[in-house]
């Protein structure tokens, strides 16, 4: 079986994010034919649009997978919806929000589904925790993740400390 590594992005900034982000980490690395091969550090960010809405906190993860990508896609809105996600208003609070950033050096466009994630070169809470844990990593088109993030505007990342015994907030 072929298998891809591929990049997913986390994001929460509802019901103990730090929570929603580990428990999310588990399911994917539980998932079928898929194994964890990368987990960034978690970074604090404020909200991108309404700034009514608490910081979200946010990381990302590798997987070595065989699951084709569409498929890989219905896991991660399974693994939303299992974690309380409700569709609202666009860009606001979420208790998890699961994007795939990369998978392999596929470039898709398809009804449901944009790889290399839309938004992956201009966010910086999706380009830091990705070279965090691919630092040569260069999206299909040849662009270096370095690059990406040097371009990137700062929305005032703040990267939070790895914390032992339970998790209460951002
Ligand atoms: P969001 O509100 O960010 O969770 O967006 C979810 C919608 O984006 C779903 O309808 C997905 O089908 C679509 N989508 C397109 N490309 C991607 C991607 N690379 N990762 C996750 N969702 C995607």
């Amino acid at each position: 079986m072929n298998r891809v590594t591929a990049y997913v992005g986390l994001g929460s900034n509802l019901e103990n994010p730090l929570r929603q982000l580990a428990t999310a980490i588990t399911a994917l690395a539980a998932l079928p034919d898929t194994s964890l091969v990368a987990q960034s550090p978690f970074y604090r960010s404020r909200p991108v649009g309404p700034q009514d809405q608490p910081d979200f906190v946010n990381g990302a993860v590798g997987l070595s997978t065989g699951l084709p990508a569409l498929i890989l896609l219905d896991e991660l809105q399974r693994i939303e919806k299992s974690h309380g996600r409700e569709r609202g208003r666009r860009w606001g609070p979420r208790t998890l929000d699961l994007d795939l950033l990369l998978y392999g050096h596929e470039i898709i466009h398809s009804p449901r589904l944009v790889v290399p994630h839309p938004e992956l070169t201009n966010r910086d809470f999706v380009l830091q925790p990705l070279l965090d844990i691919a630092p040569s990593l260069a999206l299909p088109d040849g662009r270096t993740l370095e690059d990406l993030r040097a371009q990137c505007p700062d929305n005032g990342l703040h990267r939070l400390e790895p914390r032992h015994g339970p998790q209460t907030g951002p």
